[in-house]
């Protein structure tokens, strides 16, 4: 499937798959869709955009694309949020799990003159498992709440945490390879009641195999100890408000504030924290949008 490029007409063709296999942490997904499943429904013309105002990536949800502002921007804004150009005016946007399938990018150039494109957002098939028993209470007591508290206000403030790193330029690799256990936006329904969905990647893999920076990037979290839920948690910010958050580690070799490189290994498969086996969670977000990291780092390599 070609994905939406500039100047090109985007022709996106469902590639619905029957298969539909109950999701699990570290339960085999038979053969994880490549390209990823598209509204089978959706046949999008896509407005070209002008030469100077190029676009190439994954228009859809959860996807991201890199593009090119027009000369003399001044400023940029996706859906009313502003967005940073570089020096040779590059910037990235990405598309939320849920993302409304109208987006708006607008340049403001030198002159006053503003240069407003509508964006086709192609919408995505989650895999979705329906339930019928009712979703079990939580029942999270007040010791755990006294955890929790510092740990979701760690992971804030490491978000928050933009650095200038290139990394975002690059082509993102897969942190670790191996079978494919559970897909980003997966969702469970509890007669009618939606848990929360799936906001990464795992992969199985065999406890203590290392795991690679996706990117180049800034550590903006290791874990000293494992938090309740994620447990041994690395995040490292690639720039551009794009970052990754790594889960279940049994080991973290970089350190806070650290410079990692593509394909650095910053520590190893495990369980730790909210884990059913060992395997990798590999998330990713661009400011507040969850992102599929599949949709980024392409086809899983073959070993
Ligand atoms: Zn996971």
């Amino acid at each position: 499937m070609k994905l939406a490029r500039a100047g090109v007409m985007l022709a996106i063709v469902g590639a619905a798959s029957g298969c539909v296999a109950p999701v699990k942490d570290s339960t085999a997904v038979a053969s994880a869709p490549w390209p990823p499943t598209v509204a089978s429904e959706v046949r999008i013309t896509q407005e070209p955009l002008p030469a100077n105002f190029a676009l190439e990536g994954a228009i859809m949800q959860g996807g991201l694309a890199i593009g090119t502002a027009p000369a003399d921007t001044v400023a940029l804004s996706f859906n009313g949020q502003s967005v940073s150009v570089d020096a040779e005016g590059r910037f990235l946007i990405a598309f939320d799990r849920d993302a409304p399938l109208l987006a708006t990018l607008k340049a403001t150039v030198r002159d006053g003159r503003s240069i407003t494109r509508t964006l086709i957002v192609a919408r995505r098939e989650w895999r979705i498992e329906r339930i019928d028993a009712p979703m079990r209470p939580t029942k999270d007591t007040e010791a755990f709440l006294l955890l929790r508290r510092p740990e979701l206000q760690r992971i804030a403030t490491a978000r928050a945490a933009h650095s200038d790193s290139r990394g975002w330029r690059q082509r993102l690799i897969w942190p670790l390879t191996g079978r494919i256990s559970g897909l980003f936006g997966a969702q469970r329904i509890y007669r009618g009641e939606p848990a929360a969905y799936h906001g990464g990647v795992d992969i199985a893999g065999i406890t203590g195999t290392p795991v690679r920076a996706p990117a180049d990037g800034i550590v903006v979290l290791a874990a000293e100890k494992p938090f309740t839920l994620e447990g041994d948690l690395l995040m490292i910010d690639h720039g551009a408000g794009l970052n990754s958050a790594f889960l279940h580690l049994s080991r973290i070799d970089v350190a806070q504030g650290a410079q990692v490189t593509r394909g650095q290994i910053i520590g190893a498969v495990g369980s730790t924290g909210r884990a059913t086996g060992p395997h990798l969670h590999w998330a990713m977000k661009w400011n507040d949008a969850r992102i599929d990291p599949m949709l980024i780092a392409g086809p899983m390599p073959t070993p």
